[in-house]
């Protein structure tokens, strides 16, 4: 067990000298990462995010469920309450699936995955919960509807937990015009 004096301590050293004073509650890439919570694929480390540069949102399998739309919903309201030092300019909202996501494990479990991706059981093929590449091809869909007419990128990316290297499987695409 990792020890919560020794993150305290950690925090320690971070606060001396890694901290940055002054940062904005907006990301400074104007960017979000939807992504899995697993320990593996922690977006800060895997994608280099500096503080303060991304909103990073964390569910399992790193997917654009009802909630997850409803949560970058509240922050777009967010946004809009903190105008200033906004960045200008498109946002780029990547998601961020991987290999040997433990979302595989749950392919049995039907009632608990329609629950959580608020479907019907007989719809959960399309959710694709036991093929990364596919299942982020269909959640960049999901995000290129919903978000119809805003100015967001929207990315879909892959990452290998055996070699740490990440693919592109959806390429930046703009939302498209409503
Ligand atoms: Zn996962």
């Amino acid at each position: 067990m990792t020890d919560t004096h020794d993150l305290i301590s950690r925090n320690a050293v971070f606060a001396a000298e890694r901290f940055t004073s002054g940062l904005r509650i907006n990301p400074s890439g104007n960017m979000m990462v939807v992504g899995c919570v697993d320990p593996r694929v922690d977006p800060s480390h895997v994608l280099g995010l500096s503080l303060g540069e991304a909103a990073v949102i964390r569910n399992v399998g790193g997917r654009i469920t009802p909630a997850t739309l409803r949560t970058m919903a509240m922050l777009g309201k967010v946004g809009q309450a903190n105008p200033e030092g906004r960045p200008e300019g498109d946002w780029n909202l990547v998601i961020l699936h991987h290999t040997d996501c433990g979302m595989t494990d749950l392919a049995p479990y039907h009632d608990l995955l329609a629950e959580y991706f608020e479907i019907p059981v007989d719809e959960l093929p399309d959710k694709a919960v036991s093929d990364p590449y596919e299942s982020v091809r269909r959640d960049v869909d999901i995000l290129l509807s919903e978000l119809r007419g805003s100015q967001f990128l929207v990315t879909g990316l892959v990452y290998d937990v055996d070699t740490g290297v990440i693919d592109t499987v959806v390429p930046p695409t703009p939302l498209r015009t409503p």
